[in-house]
């Protein structure tokens, strides 16, 4: 990686089970594409009702374990919910209060349609009902979206645009208003007692970390369109990204936290090292 602009690199877990072999397949092609010195750690714990202090610390365990290096400090979530007020602030001309629950956009999407419903990578494609309240009138109960039709009028664009390195290197990754519209809708940037959302802190943070280089799974490519949406409005730097194949179980299903017998703690305890792991996920 000599000569090069300089890639700054992390590895995002959250806190709510112990890592698996598909995390750490992340967190080694992470640190692989990061410059020397330059791999770095985020705790995505904003759902304080699922995060746990134990599993925060069996992650460290696990990656020192695994001979990883990331520059210190350790970034925490919880404790940026300021950057994450201030970014929600700065969007707040473009967005809504929305008290909708699923089964309300569940049913108002069956009306008009029938058979399958849009459902992008939050699930299913907000139909906007809520869209016409001001967000001044936010309670409790209300979550905050993006009205991105709005949003791309205020950009002035019809389009977005990425570029990944491991997908199609060298082209660019094109999505239309129209299809974001039909496709994802307007995303929530603030849940419901949480103050933010994942796509927002995401943002945020990448921008604040100065990462160059978003390496993550592949099953994050529908989420980067959001992301870079909102790095247009929030004017903040876009990334390059790296969305790299997942670890599947032998039915061919990505692991999930649930997948407790692949945890990387377990193969340990039966006597595994490092480079046992590095061989199990074909690094
Ligand atoms: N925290 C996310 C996860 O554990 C990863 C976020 C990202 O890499 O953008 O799946």
């Amino acid at each position: 990686m000599a000569g090069g602009p300089i890639r700054r690199t992390r590895f995002a877990p959250s806190p709510t089970g112990l890592l698996h072999l598909g995390h750490a397949y992340a967190a080694l092609v992470a640190a692989r594409e990061a410059s020397p010195g330059q791999f770095l750690l985020r705790i995505e714990d904003i759902d304080r009702d699922r995060c746990k202090p134990e599993y925060e610390a069996a992650i460290l365990q696990d990656l020192a374990w695994l001979a990883l290096d990331w520059q210190q400090p350790v970034l925490r979530q919880s404790d940026r919910m300021a950057a994450y007020r201030a970014a929600l602030d700065q969007l707040a001309p473009l967005c809504y209060p929305c008290r909708c629950r699923r089964g309300d956009i569940r049913a108002a999407l069956s009306a008009p349609q029938e058979g399958a419903l849009p459902a992008g990578p939050d699930g299913l494609v907000y139909p906007g009902t809520c869209r016409g309240r001001a967000l001044a009138d936010a309670g409790p109960e209300d979550v905050i979206r993006l009205d991105v039709a709005r949003a791309f009028a205020a950009l002035g664009l019809d389009r977005i645009g990425f570029r990944d390195e491991a997908i199609l290197p060298g082209q660019d990754h094109v999505l239309t208003r129209d299809q974001f519209l039909e496709g994802i809708g307007d995303v929530i940037l603030s849940r419901r007692g949480m103050g933010t959302s994942y796509h927002l802190a995401v943002v945020v943070d990448d921008a604040a970390q100065e990462i160059s280089v978003v390496t993550r799974g592949k099953d994050l490519f529908d989420s980067t369109w959001i992301h870079v949406l909102l790095q247009k409005l929030l004017n903040l730097p876009t990334p390059l990204w790296h969305h790299h194949r997942l670890i599947r179980d032998d039915a061919g299903r990505r692991l999930a936290k649930r997948d407790d017998a692949r945890a990387i703690r377990h193969y340990r305890e039966a006597g595994a090292g490092p480079q046992d792991i590095r061989r199990m996920v074909g690094l």
